[in-house]
C-alpha cells in the first residue's frame, strides 16, 4: 500500500489512498469469506488472551443486550430486564453493563495468554460449488439466501437478536449481476485446475466484490490490487501474512496449505 502523498497532489474529491485502502481491507473481508464457504475453520488450538473475545452492546429500540464471546466457552448473552423503567433499575442495569465491560477490558489488557480451543466452523462447500457455476443473479440470489453462516450479514444471539456483524456480504446479492459478468472476465481463473487453482478464484472474486463494495468496476478493482505497490513499512494483511505481492508466497498457495487468519 502506498503511503499518503503529499496533500496538494490529491485530486479533488475522495483521496486516493483513502480508497486503496479501503479495497484492500474488504479484499480480505471477502477472501475471507469466501475461503470460509469453500473450508470452513477448523477447530484449533491456540494462545489467547485470557477472558473473552468479543464484547458487543446491543442497544436502541426495545431492551439493551450484550453479547460476550470467549474462547472455548459458549456465548453468553445478557438481556436487560424487560420493564427496567425506575431509576434505580436503569442504574442497576448501567452498572452491571458497565460491570461486564470492565472486566472484559481487564481480560484484554491480560498478558498471561492461556491456551484455549476456538470451535470449529462448518464449510458451506456445496454453496461455494454453486456460486462458481451460478451464470445468472437469479441463482447468485438464491444461493446467498441459503447460507447459513458465511453468506449471511447478521451475527444472531441464540436467544433471538442479531447484529449486522458483515454487513458488506449483502453486496453480492445487491451486484450478483456483476458478479456473474465478473466471472466471463478472461482474469477469471475458471479453468485452473491445480490444486491452489480454487484459491485463485477465490482471490479473484475477493477483488470482484472489494471493488463492488466500494463502488468500483470489477475489472478496475482487480487491477488496482493486482499493482498496488507495499512499501517496507506496509502493515496492510498481505504484508503481515508475509506474502506476495512484497513476499514470494502468493495468496492461493497460502491458501492451499491452509493457513488464515484464526
Ligand atoms: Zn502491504
Amino acid at each position: 500500500m502506498k503511503l499518503s502523498q503529499p496533500t496538494e497532489k490529491r485530486l479533488p474529491g475522495r483521496p486516493k489512498e483513502a480508497s486503496e485502502a479501503e479495497l484492500l481491507r474488504y479484499e480480505a473481508l471477502w477472501v475471507d469469506t469466501f475461503r470460509g464457504l469453500r473450508d470452513g475453520n477448523p477447530e484449533i488450538e491456540t494462545e489467547v488472551p485470557a477472558g473473552s473475545s468479543m464484547f458487543i452492546k446491543r442497544s436502541g429500540p426495545g431492551q439493551e443486550q450484550l453479547y460476550i464471546e470467549g474462547f472455548g466457552k459458549p456465548p453468553r448473552v445478557i438481556r436487560q430486564p424487560k420493564f427496567s423503567t425506575t431509576p434505580d433499575e436503569l442504574r442497576s442495569w448501567r452498572s452491571r453493563v458497565q460491570k461486564e465491560q470492565d472486566q472484559f477490558e481487564e481480560a484484554m489488557l491480560d498478558p498471561a495468554p492461556v491456551r484455549a480451543k476456538v470451535a470449529a466452523i462448518p464449510s458451506e462447500r456445496r454453496l461455494w460449488e454453486a456460486l462458481k457455476r451460478a451464470d445468472n443473479a437469479t441463482r447468485v440470489r438464491r444461493i446467498y439466501s441459503q447460507s447459513n453462516i458465511w453468506l449471511k450479514p447478521r451475527l444472531e444471539f441464540p436467544g433471538g437478536g442479531f447484529i449486522e456483524h458483515w454487513p458488506f456480504r449483502r453486496i453480492l446479492y445487491r451486484d450478483a449481476e456483476a458478479f456473474c459478468l465478473a466471472k466471463l472476465d478472461p482474469r477469471y481463473p475458471g479453468r485452473d485446475q491445480r490444486k491452489s487453482g480454487d484459491y485463485r478464484r477465490v482471490e479473484y472474486l475477493a477483488r470482484v466484490m472489494a471493488g463492488l463494495t466500494v463502488r468500483l468496476a470489477p475489472s478496475t478493482a482487480v487491477e488496482m490490487l493486482r499493482k498496488m505497490k507495499h512499501t517496507e513499512q506496509c502493515i496492510c494483511w498481505r504484508c503481515l501474512m508475509q506474502i506476495a505481492p512484497r513476499f514470494p508466497i502468493s495468496l492461493a498457495r497460502y491458501l492451499a496449505e491452509g493457513n488464515w487468519f484464526r
